[in-house]
């Protein structure tokens, strides 16, 4: 995740929630990409402090850091060397088709090299430790497709050399939608009051804003005809919840917006208030969160340093 914005809950439920479950099935490196956040402009106290809470959230969610690593991406340079490596095998047109590229880029004035560059950097991370299985929400799935294209071409140029990894999304919650306007990806970058629950809103902020979502003008929810806010709500529910798709279709059908939204609420405040609470104590402890960060970077540092040297001795450069 990038340091960057606030966490929210499609952040959770698309990637955060699934890594907790999976972390004990796969041996995880979980990484904190501070180079990816500075592809747009971070101020530089707000980036540092973002680290950190970033790595509270990871561990208030439940991460294990005796189990899986967690770490930040500029504290290991062969991030850096391989895609610059991987840039050299990368046609220009294949960055300019991204998506997330195209949306960002229209947002700003100047536009920045590394913005283009984004997804190279984002195959190195997953290319460096020969990663299996990327767990992402739906919008990074069109950057594993180049990550897996970046592989294979690589492999076919200089003879095999990475694994091609393959996408993990979640079965529900993989694409959250704005409360404000449910045609909208929920984003950290999108502004509005209303558009976001964040991780650490107060429960008070959190009901506001769930209360406030945008649905549709049916009286009552039918699961034929729902709009996409209604569609947005119970998803969001059935993510926190686990509930099975019957499950769900028998609790709300017939039941009207505003007591839907209040069984949103309370199921969304009942999961994020005792996260939020080990939220606090652990970003008091700040020596220990460098600690868990320090061990992280020492303990992935020599999968990368080795797959550098591999992608240098393939190429041909200098080892
Ligand atoms: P980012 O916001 O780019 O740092 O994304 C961190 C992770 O959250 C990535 O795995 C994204 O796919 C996931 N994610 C971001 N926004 C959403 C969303 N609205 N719904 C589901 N997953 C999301």
């Amino acid at each position: 995740m990038q340091p960057s914005g606030n966490l929210h809950i499609g952040n959770y439920l698309g990637a955060l929630k699934n890594w907790v479950r999976i972390q004990h099935d796969y041996e995880c490196i979980f990484c904190i990409v501070d180079l990816h956040a500075v592809t747009l402009f971070q101020e530089p106290a707000q980036l540092r402090a973002k680290i950190a809470e970033i790595a509270a959230i990871y561990l208030a969610a439940g991460i294990d850091p005796q189990a899986c690593s967690i770490m930040v991406q500029s504290a290991v340079p062969a991030h850096t060397a391989l895609a610059w490596m991987l840039t050299c095998v990368t046609p220009v047109g294949w960055l300019e088709r991204m998506t997330q590229y195209k949306v960002k880029s229209a947002k700003q004035e100047s536009v920045s090299d590394g913005l283009l560059q984004y997804p190279v950097l984002m195959a190195a991370d997953i290319l460096l430790y020969q990663a299996g299985i990327v767990p992402v929400g739906e919008d990074q799935a069109q950057h594993l497709e180049l990550t897996r294209d970046i592989a294979q071409r690589f492999n076919s140029l200089f003879g095999d050399t990475f694994v091609v990894p393959g996408t993990s999304l979640p079965a529900v919650g993989a694409r959250v939608m704005g409360l404000d306007d449910p045609t909208q990806k929920m984003s950290k970058s999108e502004t509005a009051a209303n558009h976001a629950v964040a991780l650490l809103d107060p429960p008070d902020k959190i009901r506001k804003i769930i209360m406030r979502a945008t649905t549709d003008s049916n009286p009552a929810v039918d699961f034929e005809t729902a709009g996409p806010g209604v569609l947005n709500l119970t998803a969001i529910y059935q993510a926190f919840s686990g509930s099975s798709d019957d499950e769900i279709k028998l609790q709300f059908t017939g039941l009207r917006y505003g007591e839907l939204k209040k069984q949103v609420a309370d199921m969304v405040i009942a999961h994020l208030e005792p996260f939020q609470q080990r939220y606090r104590q652990i970003i008091s402890d700040p020596s220990y969160l460098a600690g868990i960060l320090r061990a992280g970077a020492e303990r992935v540092a020599p999968i990368a340093n080795s797959t550098v040297e591999l992608v240098k001795q393939r190429m041909g450069l200098y080892t």
